[in-house]
């Protein structure tokens, strides 16, 4: 049972990084208005054909009530990703998420 475990393990994890459905890179900051549209552009994309949901929102409270970080899944590989807005001098992310 140990071996199908790992087994498993080591497909999941293959399958992880073969991924079609999920975005290539994580996304440290979006240096410039443009790679910020670009990005909700591809994320409108991949919500509107099922390829990634929505599952969370997480309020941080800093600004105001609609700021904090809002969580995706993509639908193949179940990968969550956060991700935060940018906003004024706060240029914003889009990262794996490890803690499942
Ligand atoms: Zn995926």
């Amino acid at each position: 049972m140990k071996v199908h475990n790992s087994l498993y393990a080591c497909w999941n994890q293959k399958l992880f990084r073969m991924c079609e459905n999920c975005f290539k890179n994580e996304i440290d900051s979006f240096p410039t208005e443009e790679s910020w549209i670009r990005f909700d552009l591809e994320l409108t994309k991949k919500l509107g054909t099922q390829k990634i949901k929505h599952v969370q929102f997480k309020p941080d409270g800093v600004r105001d009530k609609d700021d904090g970080e809002y969580i995706y899944q993509c639908n193949s590989c179940h990968q969550k990703w956060k991700l935060k807005d940018p906003d004024y001098s706060f240029r914003g992310y889009f990262l794996k998420m490890k803690d499942q």
